[in-house]
């Protein structure tokens, strides 16, 4: 069954739809999968259809831009009320983006430069218009700070390789599977080694009790455990007591358990392996990223005290806990690692200590192509920006990278990560000499992040804020 998708515009560029077009013919194969309600760039530009629509009835609703406007708060709304999954689709969406910066400003002084000031049209006839004018909100607000957002792809525009990844992961994702499952069996009801030799008895992992039946590979019958591909049994084997027991007997994760249960989790939960985007129902991208949105709780089980983080994946009580015990030895295991990668892990420059001896403007002179910016004295921001771009300002356009992928898993506000960074990077230079090189700092800084960012606009609207 092809799967409801809506595409809404808010204040924006554009420009996330248009990468996603420059996908061009590689977009073909995706469209049979997705029956498309409103897409604003190509049909459709009236929220009518949508308005019709039951709630929850669309599964993928993908917003891009900030709220300026009150019928963009309207439309986040109409979007949350009608869609199963909310992406936001790019840095507007995902963290205010370059828009944001107008929290620098009062209404007014926006109108009057747009439509007075700016140097393209003070020659021209251009009035402010008055006519069918949807009213401003006061300030630009993201969207996730007036509905639940379920998964951020970021980038100014995000790569367009990055998009059409995630639309196969959700066609993946929200698949019906194998017609061959039958989730009223086990793959323990198909192994042969159920009465002689059982891998369970063995000491290792096999997670066939808790897995439907119906795959004809059948691992455990060539002596290798079940990662769980066929999902969630709704009837668990009996064998599911001895998986659970080997699993609250474990008290250090070494490599190789971690390997068994990463793999196991990634096939049975169908999580993306991806740090293209971020999806919160993806409960190891969500170990990562919001690992204090969890609950811990500890239970008496006839095996034992069993702690584990209080997730239910499945609905069955027996499999949630054994994912919730998991998960809670992923996160306290220093072994746990996930890509934190950033745009210099992938930079093809020259690195030596990224110490600059003198900062630059951008126009300053022509910086070389192999040594790293910030060596030369030019601001680049690769270092508090997450990978995923594939570095392509400083790989491909010899210009440092502007941070419009936001900020890394660990950093929540780059802005000041990257003054702290600068910092412990300048100490031969001298301060006043950095301030007075640095013209625009919350445009550099928080470029992309300020509506995201600790201030979230004027530092005086703060103290009103306060007051
Ligand atoms: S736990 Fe694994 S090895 Fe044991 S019977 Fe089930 S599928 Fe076979
Ligand atoms: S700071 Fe910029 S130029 Fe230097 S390594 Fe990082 S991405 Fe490359
Ligand atoms: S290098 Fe930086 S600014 Fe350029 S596309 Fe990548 S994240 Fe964005």
């Amino acid at each position: 069954m092809p799967v409801p998708v809506v595409f809404m515009q808010l204040s924006s560029c554009w420009g996330c739809h248009q990468s996603l077009l420059n996908a061009h013919f590689e977009l073909l194969p995706f469209l049979s999968e997705f029956e498309i309600v409103n897409w604003p760039t190509i049909f459709n530009i009236k929220d009518e259809t949508l308005i019709e629509k039951e709630a929850r009835s669309i599964k993928v609703g993908f917003i891009e831009g900030v709220i300026r406007t009150e019928i963009d708060t309207l439309k986040v709304k109409l979007m949350r009320q009608k869609c199963d999954i909310i992406i936001a689709f790019g840095a507007c969406a995902s963290y205010g983006g370059i828009a944001g910066l107008a929290n620098l400003f009062e209404i007014d002084e926006l109108v009057e430069r747009k439509f007075k000031e700016v140097e393209s049209i003070i020659e021209t006839d251009l009035e402010e218009p008055k006519l069918n004018l949807p009213k401003f909100e006061n300030f630009i607000y993201n969207v996730k700070d007036l509905i639940h957002i379920d998964l951020f792809i970021p980038g100014c525009p995000p790569k367009t390789e990055n998009i059409t990844a995630l639309l196969l992961y959700l066609i993946t994702r929200l698949s019906d599977g194998s017609k061959n499952r039958n989730r009223a069996k086990t793959v323990c009801d198909n192994c042969n080694l159920y009465f002689d030799g059982c891998l369970l008895d063995q000491g290792r992992l096999c997670f066939g009790p808790i897995t439907a039946s119906g795959c004809e590979l059948m691992c455990p019958n060539n002596s290798n455990t079940c990662f769980g591909c066929f999902e969630c049994t709704l009837n668990p084997n009996k064998k599911v007591s001895k998986l659970h027991k080997l699993i609250i007997d474990i008290d250090d994760l070494n490599d190789e358990l971690m390997k068994v249960i990463q793999h196991f989790l990634i096939s049975y939960l169908r999580l993306s392996n991806l740090t293209n985007f971020y999806f919160r129902k993806d409960l190891l991208q969500r170990l990562v990223y919001e690992p204090e949105s969890f609950t811990q709780i500890e239970k008496e089980t006839k095996n034992g005290f069993l702690q584990m983080l209080n997730v239910k994946p499945s609905g069955i009580p027996i499999i949630d806990e054994i994912i919730g015990a998991i998960l809670f030895l992923l996160k306290n295991s220093s072994r746990f690692k996930f890509s934190t990668k950033t745009v210099c892990s992938h930079c093809n420059r020259i690195i030596v200590d990224k110490v600059p001896t003198r900062l630059k403007r951008d126009y300053e002179g022509l910086p070389t192509q192999d040594k790293c910016f910030l060596e030369q004295g030019y601001l680049c921001f690769g270092l508090v920006t997450h990978a995923g771009c594939g570095t392509i300002c400083p790989n491909k356009a010899n210009a440092p990278c502007l941070g419009c992928y936001g900020p890394p898993v660990g950093i929540k506000d780059p802005g000041p990560k990257f003054i702290s960074s600068l910092g412990s990077l300048c100490v031969d230079l001298d301060p006043e000499e950095i301030t007075k090189s640095i013209k625009d700092p919350v445009g550099l800084f928080n470029r992309f992040t300020l509506a995201d960012s600790i201030l979230k606009h004027k530092y005086s609207d703060k103290i009103d804020e306060l007051q």
